[in-house]
């Protein structure tokens, strides 16, 4: 079956060097259809000024590695969006005013404290650190539906949806189950109501866990609640990542009943089966 990576950073992302040249010849090396750079997209006031997003920079240099590498691999311009409520008209502004083969949405940022920065969440537990993160994106997930039912449906793809086990790992060495099944449900259930893919981001098996995000037990019920389809995002902030774990990813849709692997082009749907 043909394999596109949806979720990956280059130098055009504030907290990667990575010449986007090395991201496609790494991703050619590894037989992978194509690769959809997401840069990131930081909204947050307290962000913005550290944001290096230049919309016209990375125009230029995906237009020049296209007409370099097209005959060999799909190369796709999309955006990590950090998830801000009170910026959103802002976001909606840009994202009318650009053009995207793909637009995700991530939550980085729960209770008005960026989850990144471990001083915010200091004399918290463990186990309110993660329901505090879940509750942020199901907050954003209903936000999405709302979005939806006034007219609005600008995000593709929601990025790691329990992003917070990646920091429950690191500040707490907990890399258990995250114990909020209610919470899952409805981040779920909002997701498929608002029309939004969730991804499964690998990055977090290179980083010491044994389960991508979201791990089985959520495609599981992804499946249960009726979706048919993810996306797949390696995260990739350095060439040699890009499509790694997408065999991995692969299979837990398979084994969950899914049956397409989500690709967008041009803001298109384009499902790819996943039993080719
Ligand atoms: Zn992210
Ligand atoms: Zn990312």
């Amino acid at each position: 079956m043909r394999i596109f990576d949806q979720h990956l950073h280059s130098w055009n992302s504030f907290d990667c060097d990575t010449p986007p040249e090395d991201n496609v010849r790494s991703a050619i090396a590894s037989g992978l259809s194509g690769l959809t750079f997401t840069e990131h997209f930081d909204t947050h006031r307290e962000e913005w000024d550290a944001c290096v997003y230049d919309d016209e920079k990375i125009e230029q240099e995906l237009a020049d590695l296209r007409v370099r590498f097209s005959d060999r691999i799909f190369i796709g311009k999309g955006i990590e969006i950090c998830y801000q409520p009170q910026r959103m008209d802002f976001i909606l502004e840009f994202l009318r005013a650009h053009s995207f083969d793909v637009v995700l949405l991530s939550v980085h940022w729960a209770f008005g404290k960026p989850i990144h920065h471990k001083e915010h969440f200091d004399g918290i537990d463990c186990e309110a650190f993660i329901r505090r993160y879940l509750e942020a994106v199901r907050e954003a997930a209903a936000h999405l539906v709302q979005m939806k039912r006034d007219g609005y449906q600008p995000f593709h793809i929601l990025g790691h949806l329990d992003l917070v086990r990646r920091y429950a790992f690191r500040y707490f060495d907990y890399a258990g189950p995250l114990n909020e099944p209610a919470l899952i449900d409805e981040i779920l259930s909002n997701c498929l109501q608002a029309g939004i893919i969730p991804e499964i981001n690998t990055s977090s098996l290179r980083q010491g866990l044994s389960a991508p995000m979201p791990g089985e037990e959520i495609v599981h019920r992804y499946a249960e609640l009726g979706g048919t389809m993810m996306s797949f995002g390696s995260d990739a902030h350095w060439a040699e990542s890009v499509g790694a774990g997408a065999e991995f990813a692969l299979d837990l849709m398979r084994n969950a009943g899914l049956s397409h692997l989500a690709v967008f082009q041009n803001g298109e749907l384009q499902p790819e089966p996943l039993n080719d």
